[in-house]
């Protein structure tokens, strides 16, 4: 079997061990991203970019269908460059060229997997964010802990330094739910808190930045309340953590979940057996994180991949969405407290 027959196997068995039901998007135009957008946050405007390329090789987070995006087969890396020529080139991009400070980097699933998205891209790409986006001065790498390699970590310290700005590097991390057991046994995350702590000690001499990405109430049987506790847990767990590697800021990335269309969420959705968090329960998760030494981002986008009325956002949340993203920018608690008491 070739490397790239085993790739294809992993992806496939993570699938089937996953019971997941959908097909992967192998009519996408292999010289287009999957797809961008921007955002604004606390740290400027973002410029958020999902390359396409050969589906996360784990695959079997049972909430998730982000593979379903992407390709089941390699995407050559030709056609990834292609993708990030394609991007530069883009008029909404090059309007904005002046004031974006950070790009996101994804293909929904692991950047620094080099199976499925090739490292002559990444050094490609950091060339052309310097060339073409002159501000960008944060850099932020989406990816599972255990495709971080120490010469990935050395690589990008020699290419950032490069830039002509103070630029700073961000490891962004799927821990999903705090509980061991959720997390691995009915998530299927296959995530080992040890395994986080490691990428931690190793990003500490170049004081890179962490963002976790955290799923509030991912899967079904957790009440609104044990999902609002285990984000509380994730926040004192990360404060510590933070505490103990200094050099290295956290980010938590809180996510409510909504019903992705082919995973096993929407069945359970489909029984009444299931139910996205509300916004007001994502906003007293969120408010735990006042005065320790973590930032907070709440994602407010269902990526368009929520089934009719699997969203987290209901109508009358309007006022609520927006304190959220007022708080993103600002980090300001007394916005979450105020928009609570309405
Ligand atoms: S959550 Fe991340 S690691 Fe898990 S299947 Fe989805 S893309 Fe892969």
């Amino acid at each position: 079997m070739t490397d790239s027959d085993k790739v294809l196997k992993q992806i496939l068995d993570g699938t089937a061990a996953a019971k997941k039901l959908y097909h992967f998007n192998d009519e996408h135009d292999p010289d287009l991203p999957t797809r961008y957008w921007f955002q604004n946050s606390q740290e400027g405007m973002v410029l958020f970019v999902v390359f396409y390329t050969q589906a996360c090789r784990w695959s079997r987070c049972i909430s998730c269908s982000l593979p379903s995006t992407c390709a089941s087969q390699p995407v050559h890396y030709k056609h990834q460059i292609n993708q990030v020529y394609w991007l530069m080139k883009q008029p909404d991009v090059k309007e904005r060229a002046d004031r974006i400070r950070k790009v996101i980097i994804s293909n929904n699933g692991s950047v620094l997997d080099e199976a499925t998205f090739s490292s002559n891209v990444l050094m490609y790409l950091t060339l052309h964010i310097n060339r073409y986006l002159p501000h960008v001065n944060r850099l932020s790498i989406e990816t599972r802990p255990e495709y971080v390699d120490p010469c990935e970590l050395e690589f990008l310290a020699r290419a950032l330094r490069e830039w002509e700005n103070d630029a700073q590097l961000e490891i962004a991390v799927g821990v999903e739910v705090f509980d061991d057991r959720i997390r691995n046994d009915v998530l299927l995350k296959g995530l080992q808190m040890p395994v986080l702590e490691r990428l931690v000690e190793r990003m500490n001499p170049y004081a890179y930045r962490l963002k976790c990405y955290m799923m509030q109430k991912p899967v079904p049987g957790m009440t609104g309340d044990e999902a609002i506790a285990d984000i509380h847990k994730a926040i004192d767990y990360l404060a510590d953590l933070a505490k103990r590697y200094d050099k290295v800021p956290i980010n938590i990335h809180v996510n409510p979940t909504y019903v992705a269309r082919g995973t096993i969420l929407e069945h359970a959705f489909a029984r009444g057996e299931y139910a996205p968090p509300t916004l007001l329960d994502t906003a007293k998760a969120v408010l735990h994180a006042e005065g320790k030494p973590i930032s907070i981002f709440v994602g407010l986008d269902d990526e368009g991949l929520a089934v009719e009325g699997g969203s987290f956002r209901r109508a009358g949340d309007e006022t609520l969405a927006e304190a959220l993203e007022t708080f993103n920018t600002r980090q300001d608690f007394n916005v979450l407290k105020e928009a609570l008491q309405k």
